[in-house]
């Protein structure tokens, strides 16, 4: 197995370390050149001058930004890869833009797998993620000993579009709980409660939760380094209420998560972690 992996910010650089430490990965590239230079040279691989330096790899892995950035790669590894290989996207993008990636490299014989990740930067660090797979059955087993390389659980969710589908409703939930999370601590500082007695407590019952227990210390000490930025969140939030719209669901959580991300990301909050949020709740 050969791999190579595109993207390399804060979720793909340590995915693509895993894959260096399980002696798989052969070449990496980056939007913005020097981080691929620098995390090669780190990880003894080589840095990508052109994507015919992909050619030889079995499975390339993507985590890129936005939808366009997907179809790019999609497009320009479609002219390069041999009939057979496989490529894994694992940012969080549309299912059209899933449907399209895979029409693009099937015409060529290569196969694409809609593999998003939920787990944060913490997940992609330690190797834990929760893939959520769409695509063919026989596409994931050549792609799987990647993938083991950083998940903690791979599902295959169905055909193509079903893991970014999968993702979507994960989405709805980790908008929910900010929205929740950020309001009760932030109530908290207003009513003067001390947060080292407040987080544990908090964590100790029914209302523990990842975000509370990853964020809730740094948000309330005021830094917001991401971690899931919040031009992101809005990204994905664009993408779930279109998808909800299309099925007729009416998401409350959706539209009001929706619009105080894009009033974040309006007050230069764009690459700020999620929890900047508690600054809208705040007031
Ligand atoms: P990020 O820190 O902004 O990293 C994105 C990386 O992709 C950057 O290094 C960027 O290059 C590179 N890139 C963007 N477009 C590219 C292109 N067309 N060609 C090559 N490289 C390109 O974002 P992230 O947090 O790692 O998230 C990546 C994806 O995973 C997003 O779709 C996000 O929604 C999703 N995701 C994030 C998390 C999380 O907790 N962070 C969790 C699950 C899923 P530059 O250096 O030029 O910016």
């Amino acid at each position: 197995m050969k791999a190579g992996f595109i993207g390399l910010g804060a979720m793909g650089a340590p995915m693509a370390g895993h894959l260096a430490v399980k002696g798989l990965l052969q070449v990496i590239d980056n939007r913005t050149r020097n981080k691929a230079d620098a995390l090669a040279a780190q990880l003894g691989v080589r840095a990508a001058a052109t994507h015919a330096d992909f050619a030889g790899c079995d499975v390339v892995a993507l985590c890129v930004s936005m939808d366009a950035d997907v179809l790019q790669q999609a497009t320009a590894l479609a002219a390069v890869l041999r009939p057979g290989s496989v490529v894994v996207d694992h940012s969080t993008v549309s299912v059209a833009t899933a449907r399209k990636a895979q029409a693009l490299l099937a015409a060529n014989g290569i196969g694409f797998l809609d593999a998003p990740v939920s787990g944060g930067v913490e997940g992609a660090r330690n190797g834990k993620l929760s893939v959520m797979v769409g695509g063919d059955g026989a596409d994931l087993e050549i792609a799987r000993p990647a993938l083991d390389a950083y998940a903690a659980r791979i599902t295959h969710m169905g055909d193509t579009g079903s893991g970014q589908a999968t993702k979507a409703v994960n989405q709805v939930l980790v908008a929910g709980i900010n929205e929740a999370v950020c309001e009760g601590l932030a109530l908290g500082e207003k009513l003067g409660l001390d947060p080292a007695k407040l987080l544990p407590t908090l964590m100790a019952g029914a209302a523990a939760n990842w975000f509370l227990d990853k964020r809730g210390a740094t948000m309330l000490a005021g830094q917001f380094t991401p971690g899931f930025k919040c031009g992101h969140l809005l990204k994905d939030l664009t993408i779930v209420q279109g998808m909800a719209n299309e099925v007729g669901l009416h998401s409350s959580v959706i539209e009001m998560a929706r619009d105080h991300y894009a009033q974040l990301v309006q007050r230069g909050e764009a690459d700020s972690d999620t929890s900047a949020l508690i600054l809208l709740k705040r007031g």
